[in-house]
């Protein structure tokens, strides 16, 4: 079926019908030529590739060929054709143009190539006409469809957890807050602090950070689930791994041990990985060739090995042996900094690592206790070139270990009854982790920061688009 009046660049240069009348739209990438012959290089966005339209120039109208320039946007009539030339298998011998916009060749920033990726981001309203956001906005999409795809075929229903939560435990990073208050005069309790009792929802509230508490309730319930949306943080971290706004893949699955977690864990992201190579492969070896020429092996590789599965204190252990001097220190009971996790991965095994049983203290109040009291049952997924790519856990389901947690943390009791509820009526083992869409996206594209796989990304100071 054509829609919009137009066959689809992706369908035309796949297709045997040469002699056929047909009718594109899109952009204009190049024209070169000269005065007899002209070539104009159409993308739609359907695909890297572009379809090469081949104008006869004095069947045209002059000053209508001269607003072709890069950026136009135009519809073109004419007939397919086996390609003369190399590089595309067939071409357009145009009959008519129709130009829908122009671009002042003075005034558009597409007019030049070879953007630095800095300056892209600055245009972040133009940069998804290039062929690197072109080539990562497709895979992105096939990343998200794959996801569900996979989901759905394992039996695991789509959940969607609120955006808006009344709950500030979840613990993983500082928040935003939602209000509805006059924040030039708002209404202050006796000490001072605002009151936001007056406030909207009777209550402060905040955007998520994470959709796993209400994931649990409903695993409790359809045994296994998975969101996937966006989650916000409002930590000033100006890493290339770090947004402020992220979409966030978060299964939860009852009945599941951190065993049965890390195994679902390594297939899903194996099958994800396939699926990029499988359907993306034009997109992967263009950002291969313009960014990163080892991209589609170290794809291969991540679907060929098998995960490494090792404890934390095994995996400090071998930090401390390797004779490198980190930035930050390395010792029992410390977070692993990136530079850590990406030691372990690239240098150490030259594989994906998985690490668990943290330190009780370096995790959130939810991760199973282990028996010897110092360790938690959390498994975080390491990859080349990112780090931790997943954070997850096996969840405590004891009523009395996850309530003398979270005394011994000071979170207060009457912020996560509901979700205490869940441990006293009709407990169960259970287990989830988070995907960080945009990490794997990292990983899968090559792209080497994470302001470059979001269409629009939010940052410390940065909510222009
Ligand atoms: P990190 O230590 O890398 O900051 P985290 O431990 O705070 O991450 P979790 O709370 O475990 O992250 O979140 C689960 C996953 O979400 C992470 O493994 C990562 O893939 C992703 N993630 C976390 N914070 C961000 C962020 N600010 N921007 C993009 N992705 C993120
Ligand atoms: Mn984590």
């Amino acid at each position: 079926m054509t829609r919009g009046g137009r066959i689809k660049i992706s369908d035309l240069l796949k297709s045997k019908e040469t002699g056929k009348k047909i009718v594109v739209k899109g952009w204009v990438r190049t024209k070169r030529g000269n005065k007899n012959i002209q070539f104009i290089a159409l993308n739609d966005g359907s695909t890297i590739h572009n379809i090469q339209l081949v104008v006869d120039v004095p069947n045209f109208d002059e000053s209508t060929l001269k607003l072709i320039t890069t950026g136009a946007c135009l519809k073109a009539e004419g007939t397919l054709v086996e390609s003369a030339g190399s590089g595309q298998p067939v071409e357009v011998l145009v009959d008519n143009i129709t130009i829908y916009g122009t671009a002042d060749p003075e005034k558009c920033p597409l007019q030049k190539k070879g953007h630095s990726l800095e300056f892209l981001r600055e245009i972040a309203h133009l940069r998804p006409r290039t062929n690197t956001f072109g080539s990562v906005l497709r895979i992105r999409h096939a990343m998200a469809f794959a996801i569900h795809n996979y989901f759905n075929d394992n039996g695991f229903k789509y959940l969607h957890t609120p955006i808006v939560t009344g709950s500030d435990c979840e613990g993983a990073g500082e928040m935003f807050v939602v209000t509805t208050l006059d924040m030039n005069n708002p209404p202050r309790k006796e000490d001072g602090t605002i009151d936001y009792s007056e406030d909207f929802f009777g209550k402060q509230c905040n955007l998520t950070v994470s959709g796993q508490l209400e994931g649990e309730l409903c695993a409790m319930a359809l045994s296994e689930i998975y969101t996937f949306g966006p989650t916000f943080r409002a930590e000033n971290s100006n890493t290339p791994r770090h947004l402020a706004e992220f979409w966030m893949i978060e299964p939860e699955m009852a009945f599941y041990e951190i065993e049965d977690n890390m195994d679902l864990a390594e297939d899903f992201i194996k099958y994800l990985v396939k699926y990029a190579l499988d359907n993306c492969i034009d997109d992967l070896e263009f950002l291969q060739k313009m960014y990163d020429e080892t991209l589609i092996e170290r794809l291969k590789s991540v679907i060929e090995c098998d995960f490494i599965r090792l404890e934390y204190t095994e995996g400090i252990e071998i930090l401390k042996n390797s004779g490198v001097k980190f930035e930050f220190p390395v010792s029992w009971g410390l977070d692993l900094q990136s530079e850590h996790e990406r030691y372990l991965v690239e240098k150490h095994f030259k594989k994906p690592v998985i690490l668990t049983n943290y330190p009780k203290e370096i995790k959130a109040f939810y991760m199973k206790q282990n028996d010897d009291g110092k360790t938690v049952r959390a498994m975080d997924v390491l990859f080349p070139k990112i780090g931790e790519i997943i954070g997850g856990s096996q969840r405590e389901e004891s009523y009395d270990k996850l309530i003398s947690r979270i005394e011994e943390m000071g979170i207060p009791e009457k912020d996560v009854w509901w979700y205490l509820d869940t441990r006293r009526f009709g407990t169960a083992p259970h287990s989830g982790f988070g995907l960080g869409f945009e990490r794997l996206l990292l990983f899968v594209t090559g792209m080497a920061n994470i302001r470059d796989v979001i269409p629009f990304p939010r940052t410390p100071k940065n909510a222009e688009f």
